[in-house]
């Protein structure tokens, strides 16, 4: 089958490798989409995240579905079952997984995350329990996209959106946008999303926000306040990663209201203003990947209540990765697929 395979930062190769044998408790899934994540665009770039460092080739990818190829005699799938696929496969047995917050296990196992390998292949092995059923209804990309749509879900359940909230997301990349598709499935009646690169804006604004601020020219809390007389929004989700957005969060939220971070910034220490947050006692929350995410994720798609497939700029084939990731890089692009 084939792999693609990151061997040092900038170089994306396509190699034969043996197909995986499912163990029993397996599925053998042969992947037909995969989105390119921003984790995988900035592993390709620098060859590491944070302590996370590609040591040895690695395949990248971790927004996957496909069809069941084979199946481990203890699992209750058949062949040719269409599946999405939840790339975090926890321990099962710690404290956090006994707690229902898998996503904190330490011991999980991501793909694509150094040292287990993703999904730009053809074959993936994956334990039956953490592949999902797709309908009818809803299709492979579809299915891929779980994966980011999982993100924005659980921002959104951190969050506590409900019905009538207003919500400020900051960043329009696929998750920020997924977001925005959640947190209006969720209830949230004002809806408005900011970002440096118009284009994405755009995106946002035909993708039904309520107002969007291009922050290279505007002030942020100056535009927030206009639109919730003076009173900041109920719920901020910080999807960029940017500092000055980090900072603006607690300045754009209103009293009493909530601050969920899952952006990623360069630099982890962003000095706030504690003062505040105690003051206006705000809630603050982090977000780190999802549990217990794709069975909604799923039901949200299969009726239709929101959109993930408009959010994809092209899609490529497995051969042609190099070329995919290097147009993934550009800035206005908000998401590539991978197809095999
Ligand atoms: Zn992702
Ligand atoms: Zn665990």
């Amino acid at each position: 089958m084939q792999v693609a395979v990151l061997d040092e930062p900038g170089t994306l190769r396509v190699e034969e490798r043996k197909r995986p044998e499912p163990e029993p408790d397996e599925l053998l899934v042969n992947i037909r989409e995969i989105g390119i994540c921003g984790s995988d665009v900035h592993y390709y770039e620098h060859g590491k995240i944070g302590d996370y460092v590609v040591e040895s080739p690695l395949v990248l990818g971790h927004e996957s579905a496909g069809e069941v190829a084979a199946v481990g005699e203890s699992t209750d799938f058949e062949p040719g079952e269409r599946v999405a696929l939840e790339p975090g496969v926890p321990c099962r047995r710690c404290e956090h997984c006994k707690r229902g917050e898998y996503n904190l296990c330490p011991d999980v196992t991501f793909m694509a995350t150094p040292p287990d390998n993703g999904a730009f292949a053809e074959f993936v092995a994956w334990p039956a329990d953490f592949a999902y059923r797709l309908p009818d209804s809803v299709s492979l990309r579809e299915g891929a996209l779980c994966e980011p749509l999982s993100v924005g879900i659980h921002a959104a359940r951190r969050g506590n959106v409900g019905v009538g909230d207003s919500v400020l997301i900051t960043g329009c990349g696929p998750i920020g946008l997924l977001a925005m598709e959640v947190v209006r499935a969720a209830g949230a009646t004002e809806v408005f999303i900011s970002d440096v690169v118009p284009e994405k804006l755009q995106v946002a604004e035909s993708r039904g926000a309520d107002a969007t601020f291009d922050v290279r020219g505007t002030d942020l809390i100056d535009a927030v306040a206009e639109h919730t007389d003076g009173e900041g929004v109920d719920i901020v989700i910080e999807a960029s990663g940017s500092e000055p957005a980090i900072r603006s969060t607690i300045d754009a939220v209103r009293r009493g209201g909530t601050v969920v971070l899952i952006g990623l910034a360069q630099d982890a220490e962003v000095p706030l203003d504690t003062g505040k947050i105690i003051d206006n006692e705000l809630d603050m929350f982090g977000s780190f990947r999802y549990r217990n995410t794709y069975r909604a994720a799923v039901e949200l798609l299969a009726d239709g209540i929101v959109d993930v497939e408009g959010i994809v700029d092209f899609e490529r084939a497995l051969e042609d990765i190099g070329v995919a990731f290097e147009r993934a890089r550009e800035a206005t692009t908000v998401k590539g697929m991978i197809t095999t």
